[in-house]
């Protein structure tokens, strides 16, 4: 019913790929069947060390996801953060965690892009794994963009960036999700904000590695 449905809507209103001039077809959702096949072929798995985290590690590199980051960033589209956060679920066993976490932005970013892309991924990767989300696991406090500053001033301004929010039960295994890796300074930042809410196993995890 539901393909039945899509194939009468695509042909009184195309739907075409976010990432090439295709139409998309019935079953194809946000990128056509090229470009999400030549997207998950740069599927890397890069393995990184974050002193917070028991273990951290980025799907794939900068380059292959930039343009889909730049539209969830700046373009109003979280749903394409939810459908690389679906991708990575249905590319990714489903972990042995309590919840999904993911890193929160200052209310002021959130107010300007209207929602926070973390949170959308790991609405994707819930939807797969029926993981619940702990959104208010962690609190932000606002901080000027990090984009004019070197890696020690970015981890010197990063340490009291987070604290813990919501509790939860102590001892929890957690996925910690941010959508870019660039120099871990806020997953590790993050995850000992998490440490100090009372986590146990902390497993950071990104879409893109800088
Ligand atoms: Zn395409």
């Amino acid at each position: 019913m539901y393909f039945f449905y899509r194939s009468f809507l695509d042909k009184i209103c195309p739907r075409s790929c976010i990432s090439c001039p295709a139409e998309l077809l019935g079953s194809e959702d946000q990128l056509c069947s090229t470009c999400s096949d030549r997207l998950l072929a740069s599927i890397i798995a890069k393995r990184e060390t974050i002193p917070s985290c028991d273990s951290a590690e980025a799907w794939m590199d900068f380059d292959a996801l930039q343009a889909y980051m730049h539209r969830i960033k700046f373009d109003s589209h979280p749903e394409l953060a939810f459908y690389l956060g679906k991708a990575y679920a249905l590319h990714t066993p489903c972990p042995l965690v309590d919840a999904l976490v993911p890193v929160p932005i200052s209310a002021q970013r959130r107010r300007k892009r209207g929602y926070n892309q973390c949170e959308w991924i790991c609405r994707g990767l819930s939807s797969v794994w029926g993981l619940p989300i702990w959104k208010d696991a962690l609190i932000k406090s606002h901080r000027a963009a990090q984009a004019q500053q070197n890696k020690a001033q970015r981890a010197m301004h990063m340490m009291d960036a987070f604290a813990p929010g919501r509790p939860f039960p102590k001892g929890s295994s957690l996925q910690l999700w941010d959508d870019t890796w660039t120099t871990g300074a806020t997953l590790n930042a993050a995850g000992w904000a998490l440490r100090a809410g009372g986590a146990g196993q902390i497993h950071a995890r990104t879409l893109a590695s800088e």
